[in-house]
């Protein structure tokens, strides 16, 4: 019997799911990339290969080299670079693909958003008075913070953010989610937060965060997702798996 090969674009919780519930298929060879960013990546279930392929040329290439059978985009929502790549990739060489993407969190009845489109935007948005700022977007961005020195920053993200920001005022924090909302709600109180610059992320590894805010009445500048790269989506881990189950069967039944 012939095995479907499926490359995994990864670096989120989704993926490693995916690639647990996969792992150990007879009918299926996975490989899961990561983008080789985190200096202490979690052990995953099936074969890694890590960085970036060179563009989507490079993944093209690497796809047909490798003769996978199925591309899944499992990439967080805010890795866009990597997922038009993806998209544009399998345009070119014709593999099968589609994206494994969580919702969008959703505003609830309490909730103080305000909206931005970029973490550019979102800083400008904390306004011209020095404010306590919970800065939760990860360590690649976080220099934007730097445009507005006067806010008083606490940046929480798994690696360090180098270079250090040049603000006068800011605290490290270095955490991996997930995090529990009594341990968002002591953090919030215990440094004074007024205001959380957040990414509508989805999922419920970081959303503590968000209902910790609700609860507190702190306003959250959301920056919301950019418009998803062309391929179709699904929404959970278990769609995933039934989607492949189905291309699975077919290039076997295929004899590929
Ligand atoms: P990005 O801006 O979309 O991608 C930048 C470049 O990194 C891509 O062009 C690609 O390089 C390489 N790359 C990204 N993901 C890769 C993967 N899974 N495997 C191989 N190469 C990859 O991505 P990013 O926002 O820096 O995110 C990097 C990784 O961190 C992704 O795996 C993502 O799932 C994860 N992550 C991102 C965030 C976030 O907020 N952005 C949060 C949590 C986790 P080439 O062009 O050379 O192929």
């Amino acid at each position: 019997m012939g095995k479907a090969r499926i490359l995994i674009l990864g670096g989120t919780t989704e993926a490693r799911r995916l690639a647990e519930a996969l792992a150990g298929r007879a009918d299926l060879d996975i490989v899961l990339s990561l983008a080789g960013r985190t200096s202490d990546p979690a052990p995953q279930p099936v074969p890694v290969r890590s960085g970036g392929f060179g563009g989507s040329e490079g993944l093209a290439r690497y796809l047909t080299d490798e003769a996978f059978d199925l591309l899944v985009d499992a990439t967080h929502p805010f890795a866009a670079r990597i997922s038009a790549n993806a998209a544009d990739a399998v345009s070119r060489c014709g593999v099968a693909a589609f994206a494994l993407r969580r919702p969008a969190w959703q505003p609830m009845p309490g909730d103080r958003w305000h909206a931005a489109r970029n973490v550019p935007e979102a800083i400008a948005a904390l306004g011209p008075s020095p404010r306590r700022v919970f800065l939760a977007i990860g360590r690649q961005e976080a220099h934007y913070a730097n445009a507005a020195p006067f806010h008083h920053y606490w940046v929480r993200s798994v690696d360090p953010v180098e270079p250090a920001l040049t603000v006068p005022d800011v605290a490290y924090i270095h955490a991996k989610g997930p995090f529990r909302l009594e341990d968002e709600l002591a953090m919030l109180r215990q440094y004074g937060i007024e205001v959380i610059v957040a990414k509508n992320s989805g999922g419920s590894a970081t959303y503590a965060k968000i209902e910790a805010a609700r609860q507190l009445g702190i306003e959250v500048i959301m920056i919301e997702r950019a418009q998803a790269a062309g391929l179709a989506v699904v929404e959970t881990v278990e769609a995933a798996l039934h989607h492949i189950d189905h291309l699975a069967s077919s290039l076997i039944k295929r004899g590929v």
